[in-house]
């Protein structure tokens, strides 16, 4: 068994491996659970990097995909859709965007002749993702949907369906298994370097103002903030243990009414796992925390702020955890695009998607019977 230290050492030293000098074609690190810590290997030679379009040009398309894309080997930015037309010339100028790969939603099927690109990324509300996961899956690309994955269960399953039928691969953007302080914590809490994990901590909370936005239409947004932040903690418990929950028990809570008027305020929730192990969560638009934290016989490991595009901070009981920072988008969009050419599923598959909108959906059902436990 590794000890942390020896581990944390190894991987300080690395650090820059995750950036950069991965890219000279360093071995892959095997994680617990089959999962790599590094598989940024080059680009071989005489391959094109994929082309990518993202769908949907708001916050999280212009402030962190968009630029992670200048970052990848194996993909690059070919395409945008937007029913925004002001937003067009910018983009095509910042990014070298050619007119004939801009769309917007009534042209987007079209896609499917362009040859420029590869892979559809779908940063839409959340209700729409599984529209435009389905269409781009029948137009033949490779699919990538922002988290959550979908609003329902029954989407979620469309949607495998969908990129099933059409021969293509369905990604989900969870950033964070390409993050060395998560990756870390899921080999810590995996091979049970302390012991088998006895407890998870896990909580996501922002204190949202834009009340007026998306995110607070249940049918836009499916929920509130637990399938927006909320589905971090679910995926921090379920990679920390390494295993699926098998019931969970709820409560959800509101203190402002004139405000939350179709989703909850806060949910706070418990899951229990088969071997015993069991986790406790909250998340809130009214609050603010990020935290990571796992318990087990012999120690602890703990990341907090935990679950942001960067800044993590990792402790266990034998030390600080010292990784350099990586940008987790790009080494995301750039195993997407490796499982492609080597003919992988993603570790960020549809399925892993449709387990957590399974655990989501069970947290909701606990809430409507009075928090008693419900079978996931
Ligand atoms: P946003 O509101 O900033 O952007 C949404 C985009 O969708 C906008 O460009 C908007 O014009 C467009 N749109 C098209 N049709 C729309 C409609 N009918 N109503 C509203 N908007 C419409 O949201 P965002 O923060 O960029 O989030 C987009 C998706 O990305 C969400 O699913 C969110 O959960 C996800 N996200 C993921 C991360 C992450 O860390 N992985 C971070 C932020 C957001």
């Amino acid at each position: 068994m590794h000890s942390p230290r020896t581990r944390r050492t190894f991987l300080r030293k690395t650090g820059a491996v995750l950036g950069g000098l991965a890219l000279s074609g360093a071995p892959a690190l095997t994680l617990a659970g089959g999962q790599n810590m590094q598989r940024r290997t080059p680009l071989p030679p005489g391959t094109d990097p994929l082309g990518v379009a993202l769908v949907g040009l708001g916050n999280y398309a212009t402030n962190q995909l968009a630029p992670a894309l200048q970052e990848t080997e194996r993909c690059r930015l070919t395409g945008i859709v937007t029913g925004t037309p002001a937003k067009v010339d910018k983009w095509m100028a910042e990014y070298d965007i050619p007119e004939k790969n801009v769309y917007n939603y009534e042209t987007f099927d079209q896609i499917a002749d362009n040859p420029d690109i590869d892979i559809v990324y779908v940063v839409l509300p959340n209700s729409m993702h599984a529209e435009y996961a389905i269409r781009a899956a029948e137009a033949g690309k490779q699919v990538i949907t922002e988290k959550p994955m979908a609003t329902s269960v029954r989407d979620c399953e469309r949607m495998i369906e969908a990129c099933d039928k059409a021969g293509v691969k369905l990604s989900v953007g969870y950033r964070l298994h390409f993050e060395p302080h998560h990756q870390e914590m899921m080999r810590l809490g995996q091979e049970q370097v302390f012991g088998p994990v006895t407890v998870v901590e896990a909580n996501f909370s922002f204190t949202s103002r834009n009340t007026d936005a998306w995110r607070f239409s249940k049918e836009m947004a499916g929920g509130g903030a637990l399938l927006d932040v909320g589905v971090y903690a679910i995926q921090g418990a379920r990679y920390t243990i390494g295993q699926e929950p098998v019931r969970v028990r709820a409560s959800g809570h509101n203190t402002r009414p004139d405000i939350f008027t179709e989703i909850y305020e806060t949910i706070l929730w418990d899951m229990e796992f088969p071997g015993g192990a069991v986790s406790t969560h909250s998340t809130s638009y009214s609050a603010n925390s990020n935290r990571l934290y796992m318990m087990a016989p012999r120690g602890w490991a703990r990341i907090e702020p935990s679950f942001m595009y960067d800044g993590q901070s990792g402790q266990t009981n034998e030390g600080p955890m010292d990784f350099a920072h990586v940008t987790q988008q790009a080494l995301q969009m750039d195993d997407f695009a490796r499982c492609i050419t080597e003919d992988e599923t993603s570790r960020i598959s549809g399925e892993e998607g449709l387990k957590d909108m399974k655990v989501i959906e069970a947290i909701y059902r606990s809430i409507d019977r009075g928090g008693r436990w419900v079978e996931v």
